[in-house]
């Protein structure tokens, strides 16, 4: 990567434990290892993972799986009880937090109130030393690119919580750090504005280039943001993949749960085929290897009537049809007495079927996911 996104040049070199010949290079970050326990409590066990350099990778995870972290072990926050930490080629677990080359935004906005928005936004530059003048330049540099240019001289507390939200992020890029870690930044903000911060933010990374590591436990955020995501559960990563492959090929049950609706269905192996209800599955993806195996059925992936031809087919009874505007939601009861949910687009579907009618739904084979039944 060349000198992408820089906005001014790279702050004096001493400023960073990290080699200076390219500084405007992005750095990849090579996680091996690391745990971290608070008593009882595995807050991290055994975490491995590849950042590439340049990439949007999004942490997401439950409430308590390890997150917050695992972000203040990549600052340098948090010192971890065993493991390694690579930026590029340089190990840091041992580098203190503001030689780290790191803009990090924080879980509670933590400005400081008392200053004002150019106080706080300057307030890394003044950590390192940086002269007077070049810290006023920087700081509106920063404020322009978070579309605050101009608001330097207003106080924290007559922001809204969008334009705090901005102020944390100008803070974190204004030293042009080459790794930047967002810890939730925007889950105290309405629906309205965190979709449109969503965008702001990917368009952000994409005109930086930063390497960036971003938490939330919020999937739809996390798929609409992230080159790749890491699903955390307990302080294990249980897939690293895009979000179309988590999505569409999860590994296990505890991802494919959290992320999305689905049905779960138990099926039976005997040799190379895979049957649900006594009906032989026509699947394009192979199985995995595991005892516990589970047919995983999208809402909006099944579809109502005929289908094509070597589709899988099931006979079905209506228990219940929910009208939502741009989609209907019908739950379906199968032979066997389980219960299918499915979502299907109101435009062109015409009347929707009765209560208590019989149906047939089909399901491609490649939509036809197998999946460990586990808990992973
Ligand atoms: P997340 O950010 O995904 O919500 P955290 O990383 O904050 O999760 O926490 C992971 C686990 O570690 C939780 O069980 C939490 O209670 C525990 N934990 C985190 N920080 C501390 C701490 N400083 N002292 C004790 N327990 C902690
Ligand atoms: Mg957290």
């Amino acid at each position: 990567m060349s000198a992408r996104g820089r906005l001014l040049p790279p702050i004096s070199p001493k400023d960073s434990a990290l080699p200076s010949d390219t500084p405007s290079d992005a750095l990849p970050i090579t996680v091996r290892h690391v745990t971290k326990t608070y008593g009882r409590v595995h807050a991290l066990d055994d975490v491995s993972l590849d950042v590439k350099s340049g990439e949007f990778l999004t942490l997401l995870g439950p409430s308590g799986s390890g997150k917050t972290t695992l972000l203040m072990v990549l600052a340098g926050f948090t010192r971890p009880d065993s493991g390694s930490l690579k930026f590029g080629e340089t190990e840091v677990i041992r580098t203190p937090p503001h030689l780290r080359d790191v803009g990090m935004t924080f879980q509670s906005y933590a400005l400081f109130p008392h200053m004002t928005v150019a106080g706080n936004v300057g307030y890394p530059l003044r950590l390192r030393k940086v002269a007077k003048d070049e810290i006023a330049r920087r700081v509106e540099r920063a404020l322009e690119t978070v579309q605050l240019g101009g608001f330097g001289e207003r106080r924290i507390n007559q922001l809204s919580g969008g334009q705090r939200q901005r102020v944390a992020v100008a803070r974190a890029i204004v030293f042009e750090p080459r790794i930047l870690l967002m810890d939730e930044p925007l889950s105290a903000l309405d629906k309205k504005l965190r979709d449109q911060m969503q965008i702001e933010l990917r368009q952000l990374h994409e005109k930086l280039g930063m390497t960036t590591v971003y938490v939330t436990h919020d999937q739809r955020e996390a798929l609409t943001m992230s080159d790749r995501i890491a699903v955390v559960n307990k302080g294990r990563i249980m897939q690293l993949a895009t979000p179309r492959d988590l999505y569409e090929r999860p590994a296990n049950r505890f991802v494919a749960d959290f992320i999305g609706d689905s049905t779960f269905l138990p099926v039976t192996r005997q040799g190379d085929t895979i049957s649900f209800a006594g009906q032989p599955l026509v699947h394009t993806a192979p199985a995995p290897d595991s005892a516990e195996l589970a047919l995983m059925i999208r809402p909006e992936r099944i579809v109502l009537g005929g289908g094509t031809e070597g589709a899988n087919r099931f006979d079905a009874h209506v228990s219940e049809v929910v009208y939502q505007g741009d989609s209907y939601l019908m739950y379906a009861r199968l032979k066997d007495g389980s219960q299918i949910a499915l979502r299907g687009a109101m435009r062109g579907a015409g009347d929707l079927p009765e209560q208590g009618a019989n149906v047939t739904l089909t399901l491609a084979p490649e939509d036809t996911i197998l999946i460990d039944g586990g808990e992973g």
